[in-house]
């Protein structure tokens, strides 16, 4: 089932380069029509237009739930560790939190920051494509619908501001949540296990990894929370993001600052901060 799919001012649109072709629905109920969106993707001819990713709204403006995996990647707990020693490194339960979805926007909207400790985290997102309870592992990659690039931008302040700490409104404050460009079939990258991922501040590289090197990956988070609720369409799943955050290194982000965040095969997101 190959496709790409993007949101171009709400009207779901598939996505090759610069070109694109309307499907004249909803981006919500496109993602759940795979078989049309194949046979639209195969048979794609003249494009209807070109668009350019600064014009395009979240490919997923709508999710139910958005789930975010803390701490996958060995080297992001060694770094968070290393400026709090909270002892991260020894925990074995998964940290879960959410992005509230009014927090999504698109591949080339502005980050509005707030504060001095606002920070960037590039991150996996997987997609959901379709109604998911108690999904072993050997069968979640069916349900997943694709894949896109997200930015899990963190108020470190306001993440850490509660006793006990409460992640979810420092992740989610307004434009914190960029998405794209497009999602992505899983078919259409080389091996959706394994992928480059990085992401630059002002062209210098902060973060540079694979995410094979998730250590739960993709298909055991569906397995894990579908476990406990029921996973839907179009819900979304942040996996986790590699080292090099600003915070371990208290390089916050500042107006100006530009974040390029890439995966291989799934494009690149430009964000603008002010
Ligand atoms: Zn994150």
């Amino acid at each position: 089932m190959s496709f790409r799919l993007a949101n171009r001012a709400g009207e779901a649109v598939l996505l090759d380069g610069g070109d694109y072709w309307g499907l004249g629905v909803d981006p919500m109920d496109a993602l759940t029509r795979n078989d049309e969106l194949h046979h639209r993707w195969a048979n794609r001819g003249t494009p209807d237009g070109q668009v350019s990713p600064a014009d395009l709204g979240p490919p997923v403006p709508d999710p139910k739930q958005v789930f975010a995996y803390g701490l996958n990647y060995r080297d992001h707990v060694e770094e968070m560790d290393e400026v709090d020693y909270l002892g991260r490194t020894t925990s074995e339960a998964p940290v879960v939190f959410t992005k509230f979805p009014d927090c999504l926007v698109g591949p080339g909207a502005p980050v509005k920051l707030v504060g001095d400790q606002c920070d960037y985290e590039c991150e996996l997102v997987a997609v959901m494509g379709a109604e998911s309870r108690d999904v072993d592992q050997a069968q979640a990659w069916d349900r997943v619908a694709g894949l896109m690039i997200g930015q899990d931008i963190s108020d470190r302040a306001l993440q850490v501001a509660a006793t006990p700490p409460q992640f979810n409104l420092g992740k989610s404050r307004e434009s914190f949540g960029p998405t794209g460009p497009a999602l992505v079939s899983p078919d259409l990258v080389d091996n959706p296990d394994d992928l480059a991922i990085s992401c630059r501040i002002n062209g210098e590289v902060r973060q540079s990894s694979r995410t094979s090197y998730l250590m739960r990956p993709v298909a055991e988070i569906v397995s894990y929370l579908s476990a406990i609720l029921t996973l839907h369409p179009g819900d979304l799943i942040f996996t986790g993001t590699p080292g090099g955050v600003g915070h371990a290194q208290g390089l916050y982000l500042k107006p100006g600052d530009v974040i390029l965040s890439e995966i291989e095969g799934l494009g690149a997101l430009e964000n603008s901060c002010i």
